[in-house]
């Protein structure tokens, strides 16, 4: 019998109803197909979600990677994190300048530093000789200047996460983002925070989106391998009150998760959740709305 993987994707929460999100929806269906092959065939989970979030970060189609926005001061601050469940390492990059994937950023911080999170210049200086793809021209780069971003419809909004159980057992999650639109510079979100925005161990792996002070302070990603934890909830009803506590403070968005039992989750209390879902039972499902 094949082995149990589960993969879960999120394009952010917080869709505009009325919107059109079929450009999007079938990204997501392209890059979870490509995903979904890659965890049959034995690919490592660490690996599957680092590639699935550099698929969303260079399709320009979410506020991270291409499709970033830049802060009050007109400058591109990126934020990302990895984790992998096997033996809780995790790496974090946060107000990153000039590099196009901040997600393997972020992997590069695991592997090749004793840190868990890098900010800034730090970090950009940290990254040079790391052989990571950079952006030579940030305007010309995240500016919308290609075909599909000068659709109107594209407007691009989001931050991106995958969360992954691949056929070994082992649980990975990574995210990553450019924030709220208009941030203020220097202002860190969840996405970069494990245990806030991103968080995989050996019980789940999960990936936030929404107002991030409220998945901060709420500690919204490891709250959810908490209640297993503790209270023996299943992962809905861990990720449901997780998010209900999230609520309790005022915040929303939406969260995914899988499981050490393949069981996925994807939960928000906002318009909706970019989504897509996959597991080795068949299921193979994206969504934006209810
Ligand atoms: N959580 C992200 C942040 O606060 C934003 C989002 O998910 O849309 O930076």
């Amino acid at each position: 019998m094949a082995k149990k993987w589960a993969l879960a994707l999120h394009g952010g929460a917080g869709p505009i109803p009325g919107k059109d999100y079929s450009l999007q929806e079938a990204h997501l269906a392209t890059l979870l197909q490509n995903g979904a092959e890659r965890l049959r065939d034995g690919e490592a989970a660490l690996d599957v979600v680092e590639v699935m979030v550099q698929g969303l970060e260079e399709s320009g189609l979410y506020l991270a990677g291409k499709g970033a926005a830049p802060n009050l001061d007109g400058a591109y601050e990126l934020d990302a994190a990895i984790m992998d469940g096997r033996n809780r390492t995790a790496g974090a990059v946060g107000a990153l300048q000039g590099y196009r994937n901040p997600v393997s950023c972020a992997r590069a911080v695991m592997e090749q530093t004793p840190n868990v999170l890098l900010i800034a210049d730090g970090a950009r200086k940290l990254l040079a000789n790391s052989g990571l793809a950079v952006i030579d021209d940030p305007d010309a780069y995240y500016d919308p200047v290609d075909e599909l971003t000068t659709q109107d419809m594209i407007n691009p909004t989001g931050t991106v996460g995958a969360v992954a159980l691949d056929i070994y057992g082992d649980l990975s999650a990574a995210t990553s983002t450019a924030g709220i639109r208009g941030k203020t510079p220097g202002r860190l979100g969840d996405t970069p925070l494990p245990g806030a925005g991103t968080w995989a161990d050996e019980r789940c792996a999960v990936s936030c989106t929404g107002l991030g002070e409220y998945f901060i302070r709420a500690a919204a990603a490891a709250d959810v391998s908490a209640r297993i934890r503790y209270a023996g909830a299943g992962l809905e009803a861990a990720v449901q009150g997780a998010l209900d506590d999230v609520r309790m403070l005022g915040g929303q968005g939406g969260m995914i998760a899988v499981s050490a039992e393949g069981d996925i989750s994807a939960l928000w209390n906002s318009s909706g959740l970019k989504r897509a879902m996959a597991d080795s039972n068949g299921r193979f499902e994206v969504g934006t709305f209810g």
